[in-house]
């Protein structure tokens, strides 16, 4: 066997082993609490509600095992067993070498995992969502999400595979900066797009009609000095019962938009407050912090990327005996995070930081009790269960665990506010 194949499967052996014990982590500890609500929810959440939220992350464990345990699967038998070379010399077949049957081999492997994929996503969607009552997607709904989704992926996935291909090519050595300034060039691209022609291809956004909410958003953005073009209600209802609000482009053009579920399940003081924290992702920083590290990681990706394509070992230890730049992207796509995962446990903490800061920030700028119902009725609504695993949480959770986020936030009502 060749060295750096059994460096690739160890590496992928060791992420399912952490994966899955992690799983298994999560499973006992939120069983073992399942009975039990935790100190200062007791009042706000029923046992029903505690119990369904355990049964929901349990069901959802055991699920994400069998996918974890099949993805890798998949992996496999594209890189090691031989599917990527397989299907390269099918598009050789018929196509002389080049971008376009570079950019062909790329959409028929990306495809295959799409399809490969599919019984789990439908399987998320119709059995798991819908037996524990989140699931509004009709079969025509899902169809035709699929169906864009497709377009979408080929249209902007194939682009920017045929723009990078043509790069390796034309380029020469450093290929890999022009390539990384592409490739940031096209994510601001999506990002101004993404609001104005593609979100709407999937959801109906309308302004935010209610006259008395709006008054106080304004207020608040104009307490923190805030400019947003618009606020929007999305038809989230129309998939999903669980809610959620978020923020997107950026500089001036910013538009708040809320899912219609939200704004039904929270009071207006309750949606000030869940907006102060998304608001507070902007003023504290947070998002050109994490716009400015994805970009260096994304340069050390293409930087590491330039330097395997000319290894020789890269190719032969990952299933493809005749190199070539199309190989050389699939390969890197599929198997570098097998080596990768190491550090996402410390980007989860970070996020966390950010989380808690937010939090801070709301309580100052809305009101800290308001965010802590908000929360409360967000986790209760969503089914999150509020007994995490430990390690768990550490590793994989990008928000802190229930308990210690209301705690926090408890902590943070003024004593005056308290006893008022
Ligand atoms: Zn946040």
């Amino acid at each position: 066997m060749h060295p750096f194949t059994l460096a690739f499967v160890l590496a992928l052996v060791a992420h399912l082993a952490v994966q899955i014990w992690l799983s298994q982590r999560q499973i006992t500890h939120v069983l073992a609490h399942r009975g039990t609500i935790p100190a200062g929810f007791a009042s706000a959440v029923s046992a029903a509600e505690h119990s369904k939220a355990a049964d929901y992350a349990i069901a959802r464990q055991r699920v994400g095992i069998v996918e974890t345990v099949y993805d890798a699967i998949v992996v496999l038998a594209l890189t090691v067993g031989g599917g990527i070379a397989l299907l390269g010399a099918w598009v050789a077949g018929f196509m002389q070498p080049g971008i376009l049957a570079g950019t062909l081999h790329l959409v028929v492997v990306f495809a295959c995992m799409t399809l490969a994929g599919l019984p789990f996503t439908i399987y998320r969607t119709f059995v798991l969502e819908q037996r524990f009552g989140f699931n509004r997607t009709s079969p025509g709904t899902f169809v035709g999400d699929q169906l864009k989704a497709w377009a979408l992926g080929l249209a902007l996935g194939g682009a920017v595979a045929a723009c990078v291909l043509w790069i390796m090519a034309e380029a020469g050595a450093s290929w890999w900066i022009v390539g990384w300034a592409a490739w940031m060039a096209f994510s601001l691209l999506v990002t101004w797009a993404w609001p104005r022609l593609i979100a709407p291809l999937f959801n109906k956004f309308s302004p935010l009609e209610d006259q008395a909410l709006r008054e106080r958003i304004d207020a608040l953005l104009a307490r923190c000095d805030f400019h947003a073009k618009a606020v929007y209600v999305m038809d989230g209802s129309r998939r999903s019962a669980h809610g959620n609000a978020y923020f997107t482009g950026f500089g001036r053009e910013k538009r708040i938009v809320f899912f219609d579920t939200l704004l039904t399940s929270l009071g207006p003081v309750q949606i000030e407050s869940v907006l102060a924290h998304e608001l507070a992702h902007f003023k504290l920083r947070h998002i050109p912090q994490r716009l400015v590290v994805g970009a260096a990681m994304s340069l050390a990706g293409f930087a590491l990327l330039g330097w395997l394509s000319q290894q020789q070992w890269f190719f032969a230890g990952l299933g493809v005996p005749a190199p070539s730049d199309a190989a050389a992207l699939l390969l890197f796509l599929l198997a570098v995070p097998a080596f990768t995962w190491i550090i996402s446990p410390l980007l989860a903490a970070w996020s966390r930081r950010h989380e808690y800061e937010a939090d801070a920030f709301a309580a100052q700028h809305a009101d800290a009790r308001s965010l802590a119902e908000a929360l409360v009725t967000l986790y209760k609504d969503n089914a999150t269960t509020l007994t995490p695993d430990p390690l768990y949480s550490a590793f994989h959770d990008s928000h802190p665990p229930p308990t210690a986020r209301i705690e926090r936030l408890r902590a943070l009502v003024s004593p005056s506010a308290a006893a008022s």
